[in-house]
């Protein structure tokens, strides 16, 4: 077993009972702290702990690390690239320093002073700088939601949904972090029965619940990274919004796919956890049938056991959760989708994003948008407060949660939240 991953490990710093970041999680991000850098960080609790300055204090001394440099980097991009053994390393190493039993930080309340943070004390900032973005569409429940309600309810899957993880390259630069408020989009939507297109608010702004996995290797041009070869690759997991305008979705889409629906903001939670943070909860993903074809073939448990979450909360109003769904019911699990992404030859970098696609579950309180679960608008979701949604309102705060849990164990990924702010109309 992984030693930062034993379930019984303590620490001295204060962790509530049902937070997101136990010792044994130790997840990365990039914070700044008031009147300071962006600079990277972990999380125990709610505490924020300052990895340039752990470095400051000669930490990290012993790890044997060729750049130092990568833990006052703004991104994590630098740190990243040292390799798994080095991420690995860097996460056992910062799980022995707030272990319970360790007094060598513990008891020094100058360095203490200079290395924790509350959460509630600081901002946290994009993860990574995201090159390449890609989103899949790979949930055969919210697949089959869609060919049911757009298409032909008897072939609701198109015919190569089942041999291929399918996909779209999006667009990184309008990615955010939690936090970031989203300005609803303007553009060009056509009623079934106009004559000609309008121009104006998007009247169907949506969520996509969804997960990302961040690459943390490059790899070059025309070659292929097998699914064996895939686990040096995915760094880690974040929780991910990849919110939709469906009027200007369903307008624009052909021939090539979604453009301007998809591309007015994304976002994602800011604590990147590890695949070795995850890997307790790794479980079997649904039987693929027809059996794949062999580049896409795996052995062993590819799916993880992530309960996920969505809820509203209308301006000054109440949360009500409107899905629970489980990362779990992917048809297509995250090595298949990178080995498919370069099986022409296609290379990535480390920092690239990749979208699960919807995550929808098999009950409808599952669905994973707000097309799905108002199922077209024709079934209203109701909130708290007695008003009804088919779609995101303006001022409508959109939070998802993501955590998995294995007896007293818990890994979550903390809040992926934002506002819908109303249309810039001018
Ligand atoms: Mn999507």
């Amino acid at each position: 077993m992984i030693e930062a991953n034993n379930p019984s490990l303590k620490t001295w710093i204060e962790v509530a009972k049902e937070s997101d970041f136990p010792i044994q999680n130790i997840p990365f991000g990039i914070f700044a702290p008031e009147g300071k850098t962006p600079r990277p960080a972990s999380r125990i609790g709610d505490t924020v702990i300052d990895l340039s300055a752990l470095c400051d204090n000669g930490f990290f001394d012993d790890l044997e690390i060729d750049n130092y440099g990568v833990f006052y980097s703004p991104v994590l991009n630098d740190f990243i690239e040292l390799g798994k053994p080095i991420w690995s390393a860097v996460r056992n190493r910062i799980s022995e320093i707030f272990s319970l039993n360790n007094k060598e930080l513990l008891n020094n309340e100058v360095a203490k002073k200079s290395i924790l943070y509350g959460i509630d004390k600081v901002d946290m900032l994009l993860p990574v700088e995201i090159g390449d973005y890609t989103d899949f569409y790979s949930s055969i429940e919210h697949a089959t939601n869609v060919g049911i309600m757009f298409r032909d309810p008897e072939n609701a899957l198109l015919p190569n949904w089942k041999h291929i993880p399918v996909g779209y390259h999006g667009r990184s630069s309008s990615i955010v972090v939690s936090g970031t408020n989203i300005h609803r989009p303007m553009g060009q939507t056509k009623a079934d029965d106009a004559l000609a297109p309008t121009f104006g608010p998007s009247r169907l702004v949506d969520f996509e619940l969804e997960t990302a996995f961040i690459t943390g290797k490059n790899s070059k041009l025309g070659e292929h990274i097998t699914v064996d070869q895939t686990e040096d690759y995915i760094f880690g997991m974040v929780l991910f919004n990849d919110l939709s305008a469906r009027d200007i979705q369903k307008w624009e889409y052909v021939p090539l796919g979604p453009f301007l629906s998809k591309s007015f903001g994304s976002v994602i939670s800011p604590w990147i956890v590890t695949m070795e943070a995850l890997e307790p909860f790794m479980v079997d993903g649904p039987k693929q049938d027809p059996a794949v074809l062999p580049y896409l073939d795996f052995e062993g448990k590819k799916n993880i056991d992530i309960s996920l979450q969505v809820s509203l909360t209308p301006e000054d109003g109440e949360d009500t959760i409107i899905c629970n769904s489980n990362f779990k019911y992917m048809y297509w699990n995250m090595n298949q989708q990178l080995a498919h992404h370069t099986i022409n030859g296609c290379n990535i970098n480390i920092g690239d994003m990749y979208g699960s696609g919807t995550i929808s579950g098999p009950t409808p309180d599952s669905y994973g948008s707000m097309l799905e679960l108002s199922w077209k608008g024709t079934k209203p979701i109701k909130l708290k407060d007695g008003t009804e949604r088919k779609f995101i309102q303006d001022n409508d705060t959109i939070t998802m949660r993501g955590s998995a849990t294995n007896g007293d164990l818990r890994i979550g990924f903390g809040e992926c939240t934002t506002k819908i702010l109303p249309a810039k109309l001018k």
